[in-house]
């Protein structure tokens, strides 16, 4: 029997026509769609009349998961990996599987497409040249502040990923740390309320704190711009 192919598909961030063709074929086409809330892909895979039976990948059971996801693949079942949205993978679920295939010597195919990261950095006006992307910052404040005091001579744009419901202790964490530098937040990428601010730490958390925060979110910054550079 064949060994089946992994392929790692990107879906939208939020506008549902961010995909690409060969995505979709792709999807219309493999045996088997992992995602990570069967009911958050559903709408997507309705959307592009795309009828295949689906499997849960969740963080939380990753490791056993990939286990049997790389054997249904040695028995020649063709899947797909997506995430809820973007790039599975990045800030998601995929490390594991993909790690294992290869260590199996299973065929990976990647399509490319959207993730949070490039078009927040293209929107930011920061420079694009050059930059890291530190995920999710941790949770516990200490910890947060022992990665952004690391931080302090970075000369290339930071990107990293912050929930609504932490973003103000979170930028509260850069003003202390880094002092009130510019920063920026892109918000709702490629949905309605898309918007993208460019201000000072200070203002931006005196923007956030009269209005509930909402949606998923960005932010960026680059110490080099303060400094002139
Ligand atoms: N795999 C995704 C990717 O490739 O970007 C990231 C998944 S991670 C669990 C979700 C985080 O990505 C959100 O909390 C937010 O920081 C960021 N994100 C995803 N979609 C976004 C959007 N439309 N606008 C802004 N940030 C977004």
């Amino acid at each position: 029997m064949n060994t089946g192919t992994l392929y790692l598909v990107s879906t939208p961030i939020g506008n549902l026509g961010d995909i690409t063709f060969r995505a979709v074929e792709i999807l219309k086409s493999v045996d088997l769609i992992a995602c990570e809330d069967t009911r958050h892909s559903r709408i997507l895979l309705d959307h592009y009349d795309i009828r295949k039976p689906l499997v849960s990948y969740h963080n939380y059971s990753e490791k056993e998961r990939a286990v049997s996801m790389v054997e249904k693949i040695k028995n020649g079942t063709n899947v797909a990996l997506i995430s809820d949205a973007g790039t599975p993978g990045i800030a998601d679920p995929g490390y594991r599987l993909i790690a294992g295939a290869i260590r199996e010597g299973i065929r990976i195919e990647t399509l490319p497409g959207a993730s949070a990261i490039l078009p927040a950095l293209v929107l930011s006006g920061l420079p694009v040249d050059r930059f890291m992307f530190e995920g999710f910052f941790p949770v516990k404040s200490g910890q947060r502040k022992i990665k952004l005091l690391a931080l302090k001579d970075e000369t290339r744009t930071v990107i990293f990923y912050e929930s609504p419901h932490r973003l103000l202790k979170t930028l509260a964490a850069i003003q202390e740390t880094l002092g009130d530098i510019e920063i920026v937040v892109a918000r709702e990428l490629t949905k309605k309320f898309e918007e993208v601010l460019r201000k000072k730490v200070s203002e931006t958390i005196t923007y956030f704190s009269n209005k509930k925060i909402l949606g998923e979110l960005v932010v960026l910054f680059n110490l080099s711009v303060r400094k002139g550079l």
